[in-house]
């Protein structure tokens, strides 16, 4: 399925002038070709029930459990009971539904974790660091002096690069 996207300055101008197509690449190719069958997925039987977890939630859709190696104190993953191998699986819908439970999610564990901070983090692809091919996404509570660090002090890009990367995807 195809998407049409608007700019910022098409927003801004208030008109909704289409600039360029998203496209749904295979997630097979994102994979690097690994399908990881329902039946030998944790995450699917975790989602169920049938493998016990520490869940803070449920409902029909997602299933909210600890993780088992925490980043911080109260590490969490929101995984839905349906298998997606990733995001470029998942349909929008259950995206959404992700984004909003993580929100509720977000406010509840800050609260009651007396959290400073809070990361959502999504990996796909092994190269991206996924481990687990079932759709999640991580929520990370954070703490001053926790020693958790991403996307700390990268070096600026020059115009450039910026200008060939924006182009790449744009055009
Ligand atoms: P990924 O690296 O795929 O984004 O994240 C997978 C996460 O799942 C890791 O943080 C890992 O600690 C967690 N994990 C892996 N297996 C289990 C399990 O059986 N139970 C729980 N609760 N967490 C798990
Ligand atoms: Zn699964």
């Amino acid at each position: 399925m195809n998407m049409q996207a608007c700019s910022p300055d098409s927003w801004r101008r208030g008109k909704k002038e289409k600039r360029f197509q998203l496209v749904n690449l295979s997630p097979l190719k994102r994979t690097g070709g690994i399908k990881v069958k329902k039946e030998d997925c944790i995450f699917c039987k975790i989602a169920a029930g049938e493998v016990p977890s520490k869940t803070l939630y449920e409902d029909e859709q997602f299933r909210v459990i600890l993780d088992l190696a925490p980043a911080t104190k109260g590490h969490a993953l929101i995984i839905p009971k349906e298998h997606y191998a990733n995001l470029y699986e998942i349909p929008h819908e259950t995206a959404a539904g992700v984004m909003k439970l993580a929100k509720t999610m977000a406010a509840t564990m800050t609260e009651r974790l007396g959290a400073e901070g809070f990361n959502l983090l999504q990996n796909n692809g092994e190269t991206a660091g996924q481990t687990v091919m079932h759709f999640h996404m991580h929520l990370i509570p954070r703490y001053k002096g926790d020693g958790q660090q991403l996307f700390h002090e990268q070096p600026t890009a020059s115009q450039e690069e910026l200008e060939e990367i924006k182009r790449k995807i744009t055009e």
